[in-house]
């Protein structure tokens, strides 16, 4: 999770030598994926389906992501083990209702969809949602105009049989352009997007449900809106967040709207797990020309679209990205130690920061005396996820600490949304290129951000029984809402 500046050491990630985190976390992870896909080549204006996909495809769950720029080396994804779980924290209060589902109060017009659907597998009614989206957003994202819907036969499902498939630029593409990807791409013969059918949107279908392909499909049309714009000219990672943030606001449309699958806010727990199984390897660095973003970059971005719509995802640039990306390139020292700091030295390099980052919004701060039961919960996490589990369970409870001190409840779900929110608060200044409110010996290395992720996806799913579903997509929020928006976001009032 961290390093400490300037000493030859660091914490962390989730590269660590220690191998995939095993367990149940994963049937909650499990959603989000695939949007992944892609990455523009900035010359030809084409998302080339190939770049970031593992050359051989790993046993497990990382081994379909189409969105992982590494090869199956990296990417220690949780994937389901014999593993014995980590104990979790509890959220304290399970008499505590459980989150609300607040219905929209206001339901759009439902859709008359009059258009013949491609012929796109099981999937050509989502296109046709997805281009009836773009028909009424195209403007409010690119500032004029109107989307152009694809020729039909430039859409295109694959499956290993497939022996005519279409050009691009005079080239015939093959099964083996598509395997395990899916893509947007300019071509002289028309926009053209493409996925493997009957091999990647099965598995994510099987892992996922019909989130996974929906979200994938919408990640690619958010690529045509991009070309139709003519908003190429960026940084990979810039388009790429991009393209997640306009999946997560076509799943807004959708949700507002109830259609399946987002007509159940378990599709958006399943967002976050999928979306995250799709990052890139920890180490990676932003400016890679295949960067998509880290885990919890994406789930971000995919969130502001969600809450924002397409009109905030316009504004992504690499200004307002840079203050905003977690994706770490690894230290010399992060690649020679594989970035874990031991438990115990965390807990004394992490604890003195919390005491003094809290200590801010509490006058009189006691400081907090960790339990011990606290501590042998968050051993158990910190080896199987990453060096940031332990730094994401402190926080929280330098949170609940925070809570008690000025008189709030510190038990249910609700206190524990606001506990997640100042955890992501006190991660934020620990990104180095905050000058001045970074502290002069930590900073967030690689893999961090979405150690917490993990962590609380773990929580949650301890937690299930009293949880409502679209918790782990809601507490996921606040932990971006704390780190966007730092503690006034929080409301302690
Ligand atoms: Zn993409």
């Amino acid at each position: 999770m961290m390093e400490l500046l300037g000493t030859p050491r660091s914490f962390i990630c989730m590269s660590t030598p220690q191998g995939p985190i095993r367990g149940r976390l994963v049937s909650l992870l499990v959603v989000t994926a695939v949007f992944a896909v892609g990455c523009v080549n900035p010359e030809s204006g084409v998302i080339d389906a190939t770049a970031g996909l593992p050359e051989t495809p790993a046993v497990g769950v990382e081994a379909d992501n189409p969105g992982a720029q590494t090869p199956a080396e990296a990417n220690p994804l949780p994937a389901p083990s014999n593993v014995p779980d980590a104990p979790v924290p509890s959220l304290d209060d399970p008499s505590m209702p459980p989150v609300e589902e607040t219905p929209a109060l206001d339901f759009p017009e439902p859709i008359l969809i009059t258009e013949e659907p491609p012929d796109a597998g099981v999937w050509g009614e989502t296109v046709v949602l997805v281009e009836a989206f773009w028909g009424e957003n195209f403007a409010a994202f690119a500032g004029s105009g109107a989307y152009r819907p694809l020729d039909r036969d430039r859409i295109v499902a694959v499956d290993d049989n497939d022996s005519d498939l279409p050009a691009c630029d005079r080239s015939r593409l093959s099964v083996s352009d598509i395997e395990q990807n899916a893509f947007a791409a300019v071509c002289r013969e028309g926009q053209l997007v493409a996925w493997d059918d009957d091999d990647l949107f099965v598995d994510l279908f099987e892992r996922f449900g019909a989130t996974g392909p929906a979200i994938v499909i919408a990640h690619e049309f958010g690529h045509v809106s991009q070309f139709q714009a003519g908003v190429l000219n960026q940084a990979t990672v810039v388009i790429e967040q991009q393209a997640d943030c306009l999946a997560g606001a076509f799943a807004r449309w959708m949700d507002d709207r109830q259609i399946v699958p987002f007509d159940n806010a378990a599709a958006l727990d399943a967002a976050v797990g999928s979306t995250i199984s799709f990052r890139d390897r920890p180490g990676s660095s932003a400016a890679d020309p295949n960067a998509h973003g880290s885990g919890f970059d994406r789930v971000r971005a995919f969130q502001d679209g969600f809450e924002s719509g397409v009109e905030f995802c316009a504004f992504y640039d690499v200004g307002f990205l840079s203050g905003q990306l977690t994706e770490i390139t690894f230290t010399e020292n992060d690649r020679q130690t594989g970035g874990n700091l031991a438990f115990v030295e965390l807990i004394d390099l992490v604890n003195p920061y919390f005491d003094d980052v809290f200590g801010r919004l509490v006058d009189d701060w006691p400081g907090l005396v960790l339990a011990p039961a606290d501590l042998d919960e968050w051993r158990a996490l910190h080896s199987q996820i990453g060096d940031n589990a332990t730094g994401l369970a402190m926080a929280l409870e330098f949170g609940a600490e925070a809570q008690r001190q000025l008189g709030l409840s510190d038990g249910g779900v609700g206190a524990f949304l606001q506990q997640t929110c100042l955890a992501g608060a006190a991660f934020r200044p620990l990104i180095s290129t905050i000058d001045g409110l970074t502290p002069d010996s930590l900073s967030l290395s690689a893999g961090d951000m979405d150690e917490a992720v993990l962590t609380l996806s773990r929580i949650v799913e301890s937690n299930q029984d009293v949880l409502a579903d679209g918790f782990l997509f809601e507490v996921v929020d606040e932990l971006r809402t704390g780190f966007t928006d730092g503690f006034e976001a929080c409301g302690l009032g």
